[in-house]
């Protein structure tokens, strides 16, 4: 998601929803317009299509969550349908979370804020193609709950900046993903030469200043995979990940 989406969403999703929130993602249903995707580490084995891939991605970061003991900070992961956009409040980090697929108009795609983790099987074509892909893109993304749940602010930083702030938490998260497919595949949940395309897919990304480079994620996502969580805490600039 880029800083100008973003910004470009939240005025049309003000304008929808006439500046009030439409719905409480941390109430228990599914956010308005969007539905849950239970995760099923059967779907590692045999996944044949990207919403396969998206199953088992959604297993997997459970699991990595579960096992470094931040469970808490992804409550579910939901495909917002097109149509559909919300604006809600969080008030453990006082910020906003937004979402938001609107024709070819706006389309946010894969991201996370307030617990959830919302994509769009269309938007997100290109990041949910490949098994590899999608774990490294939603580990990436359950890492901005991390960031969420030690009081930092990733939406607004997208939107307000600055832009170098908005990078660290960014590969950040690219090293959180790394260290958990470190475990992936310690933990024989995956293979060596699935990490190794993980890795080929994180070099391959185009730069964005918001981001970073390819080279820089690449190397922020070995980072992990080499040193763990106390990399990510360093990219970071504090402690949040250990
Ligand atoms: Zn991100």
């Amino acid at each position: 998601m880029t800083g100008r989406n973003l910004v470009a969403m939240v005025v049309v999703v003000l304008c929808l929803t006439g500046s009030v929130g439409v719905a409480r993602a941390s109430a228990e249903p599914a956010p308005w317009g969007t539905a849950t995707v239970r995760g099923d580490i059967s779907a590692c084995a045999d996944a044949a299509t990207p919403m396969d891939n998206v199953v088992c991605a959604v297993a997997l970061t459970r699991r990595w969550l579960e096992h470094t003991g931040h469970a808490s900070v992804v409550r579910r992961t939901v495909e917002v349908s097109n149509p559909a956009a919300g604006l809600t409040w969080n008030p453990r980090n006082r910020d906003i979370c937004v979402y938001a697929e609107l024709g070819t108009l706006l389309n946010v795609g894969l991201h996370h804020c307030d617990t959830t983790t919302f994509f769009n099987r269309n938007t997100d074509a290109a990041l949910i193609r490949t098994r590899a892909r999608a774990v490294a893109a939603f580990a990436h993304e359950s890492s901005h709950g991390v960031q969420e749940a030690v009081g930092l602010t990733p939406v607004s930083t997208t939107i307000f900046g600055p832009v170098e702030d908005l990078r660290r938490l960014e590969l950040a998260s690219d090293c959180w993903s790394g260290a958990a497919w470190s475990w992936y595949v310690s933990s024989g949940l995956l293979t060596v030469a699935d990490r190794i395309e993980a890795t080929a897919f994180m070099y391959s990304l185009r730069d964005q200043a918001s981001h970073g480079t390819g080279v820089q994620r690449g190397r922020a996502f070995e980072r992990g995979i080499v040193e763990g969580g106390a990399a990510c805490d360093e990219i970071l600039g504090r402690p949040a990940y250990t």
